[in-house]
């Protein structure tokens, strides 16, 4: 049949059925809202923002905003949608989250070629199906997601420590090298005073409150760094700041008092995640406790530390870049359930798998996205990451891979022109050969 079910009403699944119907595609949209209710949300409309009312940077240079320009390239609802709601923000694309909703809700409920049933999905469905339940996808559902995926599948708990960009770390401060003896990490040494003023600091910085529905009990596994540091005032150095068979050539060779070790994030090496430091401390305090590390002190933030609760998958073991699943070419997976974060980009991944779902029906070949393209670069990270250590991941420059001529321009706005501008110009490319949008 030419028909595709969508599970899941939020951002991505609203975005996937609107441009499935869009491309003349019969849809069975389910959404278990008002029958069953998640536990933060609070409406039965499509598209329920369940916590802030911004998308994020809307113009110049920045990552979110390319984003947004390449979805207006596939007309997003969500955008569209919006941009209807609008509020005074700045720069950024905030909205009244009444009116978005609303419109998002009248868009979907009046398309012909949509089909709403109000329960919820226990089980996988069969045939061609796009599931994009979020975070907070009912309990049946996740159990049978873990059947049909296998392999321990699902991440439970979002527990990802910040990332910074590699090109900011001051490596006058820092030093490459691990306790085995290879150089895969960065070390930012810190001496004994500079240890017990960041302690300091990071015992006394403010956290986030957390949502009521949250567990407040952590696995051990993945303690914030601020709880660990609680602990007692050396526990952080018999754990993730142990500066056991590390010797700092800075130094002489010498052992440091204090380590903060960086992992790399991505292959091209432009991100940086830091070791053992996941965090619940509001985004603000991350950035000034963290420059206190003295390799840090300039650090730039790709994505900042999170704890909350988060039903995602190991999507680099489950999923082509295309987001179908490798076990099942007609099942595709969206939203922040795969591992990618934020309003913005779940609705993005929503009209990759809608692109693909149409393209499935007419017997078409899944598009991929070129990695030089926001999207496309993100859903290729969702695919490609490291499944064991995968975190999930919004828009960010560090997923590009960049020729060495642009690595070497000094000048960030110029870099960011020059990745915007590639950006959009493969992105026209690769829509020419969506060529069911006009269905
Ligand atoms: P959702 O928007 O949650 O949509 C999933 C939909 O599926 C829901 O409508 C749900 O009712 C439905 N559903 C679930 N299971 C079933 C089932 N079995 N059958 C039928 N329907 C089902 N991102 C931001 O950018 N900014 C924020 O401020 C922000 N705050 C967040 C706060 C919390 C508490 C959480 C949990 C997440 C937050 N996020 C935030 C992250 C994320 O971007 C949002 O959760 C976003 O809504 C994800 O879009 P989605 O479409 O994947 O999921």
């Amino acid at each position: 049949s030419s028909r595709v079910t969508v599970v899941g009403g939020g951002l991505a699944g609203s975005e996937a059925a609107y441009q499935l119907a869009q491309r003349g595609i019969a849809v069975d949209l389910y959404e278990m809202r008002p029958v069953t209710m998640t536990p933060a949300h609070h409406t039965e409309r499509f598209a329920e923002l369940v916590c802030s009312n911004s998308f994020g940077g809307d113009q110049g240079l920045s990552p979110a905003a390319l984003l947004k320009a390449e979805m207006r390239l596939f007309d997003s609802l969500i955008l569209k949608a919006g941009g209807e709601a609008r509020v005074d923000a700045g720069s950024a694309l905030a909205v009244d989250r009444e009116i978005f909703s609303a419109k998002v809700t009248e868009a979907i409920e009046s398309h012909p070629h949509i089909t709403i049933h109000r329960e919820v999905v226990e089980t996988v469905p069969e045939g061609p199906t796009i599931i994009a339940t979020g975070p907070l996808t009912h309990a049946s559902l996740s159990q049978s997601l873990i059947d049909t995926l296998g392999d321990n599948p699902l991440s439970f708990f979002d527990a990802a420590a910040p990332i910074v960009f590699g090109d900011s770390i001051d490596m006058d401060y820092a030093f490459y090298g691990s306790r085995e003896g290879s150089d895969d990490y960065i070390n930012c040494p810190l001496t004994k005073d500079e240890y017990e003023a960041f302690y300091q600091a990071l015992v006394t910085a403010e956290q986030h409150q957390r949502h009521d529905f949250e567990d407040a009990s952590f696995f051990e596994g993945c303690l914030p760094i601020e709880e660990l540091a609680r602990r007692g005032k050396r526990t952080p150095l018999f754990g993730p700041m142990k500066p056991t068979g590390l010797s700092n050539p800075l130094e002489g060779g010498r052992r440091p008092y204090a380590v903060v070790q960086l992992r790399r994030d991505n292959a091209a090496g432009s991100l940086w995640s830091l070791v053992g430091f996941q965090t619940n401390l509001r985004w603000g305090e991350q950035k000034r406790v963290l420059q206190m590390i003295p390799a840090l002190h300039r650090a730039e933030f790709a994505r900042y530390g999170v704890m909350h609760r988060n039903t995602y998958l190991k999507s680099p073991k489950i999923l082509e870049a295309s987001l179908n699943t490798r076990i099942r070419p007609d099942l595709w997976l969206a939203g922040q359930m795969i591992g990618v974060e934020g309003y913005v980009e779940s609705a993005a991944s929503g009209i990759l798998c809608a692109v693909n779902a149409a393209r499935h029906v007419n017997g078409e070949e899944p598009l991929v996205l070129p990695r030089e393209t926001m999207m496309g670069a993100l859903f290729y990270y969702v695919s490609h990451a490291d499944p064991e250590s995968f975190q999930p991941m919004n828009a960010t420059f560090g997923l590009f891979e960049l020729p060495d001529e642009v690595r070497a321009i000094k000048d960030k706005r110029e870099r960011r022109q020059w990745m915007k501008d590639r950006a959009l110009s493969v992105m026209g490319t690769a829509l020419a050969l969506d060529t069911a949008r006009y269905a």
